[in-house]
């Protein structure tokens, strides 16, 4: 198993190779390993370097320390199509950073990782047909250098460095801790003490079980209900199909497909049939809290399900922690923070010695580095989406954006796979530069946001979707948020079709 903490690993890359590669991915979380693995696979012959802030791969899952941090997706989807997953589906960080380790040295991709480099600034230089980009050593301070003739943008979607909060009043009177999950802090004691968390996302969801039996109480604080879906940690199939000795790569490869197409189905029913939905989800969280618990005023959102993403809560913890009197729900709305915890819009006071902050994130668009094209700033939200991938006006890069249904990894290696062909095509055609362009017809399309708000609308796009790239009508100009349609047609895809202009 590869070590958790590789450290500054690319000694052999440190820097004599020079400042230049063919690819550049920015950033070695599972979407930046997902490209490192795919371009040796099907670019053996391209230079490549992951350029990663932080001093270890993993991103997310090194990022989020809270007390019991696990995924909310299954491994065997959100695990590569190429790494087997064995174990029970829902993982934790620790788990899922040992996996990452694997893949990492099992495809020899530590030595292309550069830790510790922050981009600052990337120029598209149509000169030299090439990305410049300035990029800070957080160990030296110094600013280095680097160009590339492909920038493969996978930073994720949301701000590392600080989690978001909402400004309420009297924050600063609060005389106790206030802490937001993306900053656990390693010295925390909950003992004795009375918490409130903020919010009932995944991230409350998880971390409130894995608080709740220390602490004197833990109190769940939400402004609006969040859907729930609960199941054992356990997938039968894959456990039938391992007792039957089949191999690891066959039971990942079926199980996988079955959840896929499992959730495409459970997708649609939510669209088709959202009230029968509602009515079983809501059953599930009734069968743990019973009938006198107020299930309609806690658990019972106005929307309709998969508007926002759905928590998943393996073997119904968060729920036994509710029926057995250690956590509770208080639906209501902050009016203010006092000194001892937070007056809430009802007049009800909650008395609080930790207030944890699970609000969510600040999303950041294309890692927070400065872009321009050829000096000139490049306003990200005034460029139209090929495919959720490639931006009209943007030369040679490429970012991922996962799905917000399905599994990030499954789009994560869509887009590899993409990318490779087309890096693949452009050598063997002789082009350098490839961008893609609205077809004469497409030119007056409506456009739309990045993400259509009546669809999916959690809080991180409503603040700042409105940075993100333009949506078109047709699917190849936006992200579809479908994996069976988008598995289909990326297959599909004719790299000489005129979208692409190469030079
Ligand atoms: C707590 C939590 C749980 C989640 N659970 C799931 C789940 O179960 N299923 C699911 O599908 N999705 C989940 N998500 C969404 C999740 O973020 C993605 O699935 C996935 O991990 C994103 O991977 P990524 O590699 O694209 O981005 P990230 O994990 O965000 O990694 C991006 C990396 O890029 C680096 N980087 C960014 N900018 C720069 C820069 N300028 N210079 C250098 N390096 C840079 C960062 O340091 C980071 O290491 C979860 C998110 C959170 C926060």
């Amino acid at each position: 198993m590869a070590s958790m903490n590789n450290g500054k690993s690319s000694e052999a890359f440190k820097i004599s190779a020079a400042q230049h590669v063919d690819v550049l991915v920015v950033g070695a979380g599972i979407s930046g390993v997902a490209a490192g693995r795919y371009l040796k696979e099907f670019c053996p012959n391209k230079e490549f370097l992951i350029l990663e802030e932080k001093a270890t791969f993993g991103g997310t899952w090194d990022t989020h320390r809270y007390p019991g941090i696990r995924s909310d997706s299954d491994l065997y989807t959100f695990g590569y199509s190429f790494k087997p997953w064995i174990g029970p589906p829902i993982a934790t960080a620790a788990e899922i950073l040992a996996y990452m380790g694997d893949v990492i040295e099992e495809n020899e991709i530590d030595r292309n990782i550069l830790y510790r480099h922050r981009i600052k600034t990337a120029n598209w230089s149509s000169d030299e047909k090439l990305w410049i980009l300035e990029a800070v050593d957080l160990d030296t301070e110094e600013t280095r250098r680097f160009t590339t003739n492909f920038l493969w943008m996978a930073q994720g979607y949301y701000r590392h460095s600080k989690g978001y909060t909402p400004d309420w009043d009297g924050m600063a009177d609060f005389e106790g801790e206030i802490i937001h999950p993306q900053h656990w802090p390693e010295d925390f004691n909950g003992k004795g003490k009375k918490i409130v968390v903020v919010g009932s996302g995944s991230t409350a969801a998880t971390l409130i079980p894995n608080i709740a039996d220390d602490c004197e109480q833990v109190t769940m604080l939400q402004r609006s209900p969040t859907y729930f879906l609960t199941a054992k940690n356990v997938n039968e199939l894959a456990d039938t199909l391992r007792e039957i000795e089949i191999d690891d790569e066959l039971i990942h490869e079926i199980t996988r497909k079955k959840i896929i197409f499992d959730q495409a189905a459970f997708t649609r029913r939510c669209k088709a049939e959202p009230e029968q939905v509602k009515r079983e989800l809501l059953t599930m969280v009734k069968a743990h809290l019973g009938r006198d618990y107020d299930v309609g005023k806690h658990f019972s959102p106005d929307y309709r399900p998969w508007r926002q993403r759905i928590a998943f809560i393996p073997d119904g913890d968060l729920f036994k922690s509710i029926a057995d009197g250690k956590a509770s729900v208080v639906t209501d709305e902050i009016e203010r923070f006092t000194s001892a915890g937070i007056l809430l819009k009802s007049g009800d006071m909650l008395e609080a010695d930790i207030i944890v902050t699970a609000t969510g994130f600040n999303m950041n668009v294309l890692g927070d580095i400065d872009f321009t094209v050829d000096g000139a700033s490049l306003a990200f939200n005034e460029t139209v989406t090929y495919r959720g991938m490639m931006f009209t006006g943007v030369p040679n890069m490429a970012w991922v954006f996962g799905y917000f249904r399905a599994s990030w990894t499954l789009r994560a290696e869509l887009v590899a796979e993409f990318i490779c062909k087309l890096l693949n095509h452009m050598e063997a055609t002789g082009v350098e530069r490839v961008e893609p362009v609205l077809r004469e017809a497409e030119k007056n399309m409506p456009l739309h946001s990045w993400v259509d708000p009546d669809d999916f609308n959690p809080g991180y796009l409503m603040r700042k979707g409105h940075l993100l790239p333009q949506r078109g009508e047709s699917s190849e100009w936006k992200h579809s948020q479908d994996y069976w349609t988008e598995r289909k047609e990326f297959s599909a895809i004719d790299l000489e079709d005129e979208i692409f202009a190469y030079e």
